[in-house]
């Protein structure tokens, strides 16, 4: 489902400078808006009557009347009642769009809820043992040619093994890169973590290091290394693990629109 909303990052009942403090660069007495994309998984048994776990309509029907139908072309800040003292950050509307799905049809489970701000920013909030976990994802790109090569094989058995992809000269891709970091949103400013600082040390870490490379060749790390996407999800998990402000959860690769990696540490 979609809504289109304004918001703005301002309290009323604190002076501009304190706004400006708080919210920084993010801090405006102006709207402005997004179009929204949520996504919502749930659980249940399948009825040995209809098939189903749940009628979809009935589930569109309570969106739409418990989110979308008070959310859609409203200023969050002004019209929808939970953000009249709530900053309406992503983890907020996420929370409260959370709480306002809790309740569903005897027999459905609300597991997790995904609330995309743009196409580069979504938060997640998911089951965990009666309570929530939340996470914010953030979306990078960088183009990197590599070569897949064992050097203990033959030319012929790394022919058999990677074929095209072992293209003595190499050839590249246009990397999708997700990183996902546990958060929960501040009492005060609704926001999990500044998204300008996670950019700068994504940024200065992967992406303007990768981008425009030879992996093999160029990139200190992958020395030694064949740099299938494998190797290249853990590299990346590895650059930023523990040098991010809220801890790493997850990182997720797309190497094609037909395959991606993800990794969350767990061989560390
Ligand atoms: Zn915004
Ligand atoms: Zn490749």
């Amino acid at each position: 489902m979609s809504f289109s909303s304004g918001h703005r990052y301002w309290l009323p009942h604190l002076s501009e400078e304190e706004n400006r403090r708080l919210f920084g660069r993010w801090a405006s007495p102006y709207n402005h808006g997004h179009n929204y994309v949520l996504e919502m998984t749930v659980s249940g048994a399948i009825s040995p009557q209809t098939g189903m776990v749940i009628n979809i309509k009935e589930l569109d029907a309570l969106l739409r009347r418990r989110i979308v139908d008070r959310f859609d072309q409203k200023s969050l800040n002004d019209e929808v009642d939970e953000f009249a003292e709530l900053p309406p950050t992503a983890e907020n509307i996420s929370l409260v769009i959370w709480r306002q799905m809790l309740d569903l049809p005897q027999g459905t489970r609300l597991e997790s809820i995904q609330l995309f701000e743009n196409e580069r920013l979504f938060v997640q909030v998911s089951r965990n043992n009666g309570g929530y976990d939340m996470t914010l994802t953030r979306c990078y790109e960088f183009s990197a040619s590599h070569r897949l090569h064992c050097p203990q094989l033959s030319d012929a058995e790394n022919a058999a093994l990677f074929g095209k992809c072992n293209n003595p000269t190499g050839h590249g891709h246009n990397y999708e890169l997700e990183v996902s970091v546990r958060v929960s949103p501040d009492p005060v400013t609704g926001m999990g973590v500044d998204i300008g600082v996670v950019d700068e040390i994504v940024n200065r870490e992967v992406v303007d290091r990768y981008d425009h490379h030879n992996l093999n060749d160029d990139i200190e790390e992958f020395h030694g290394l064949n740099p299938t996407t494998e190797v290249l999800t853990r590299t990346i998990w590895r650059r930023l693990n523990g040098k991010l402000p809220v801890p790493l959860q997850k990182v997720v690769v797309k190497e094609t629109a037909r395959n991606y990696f993800e990794y969350s540490g767990e061989d560390e």
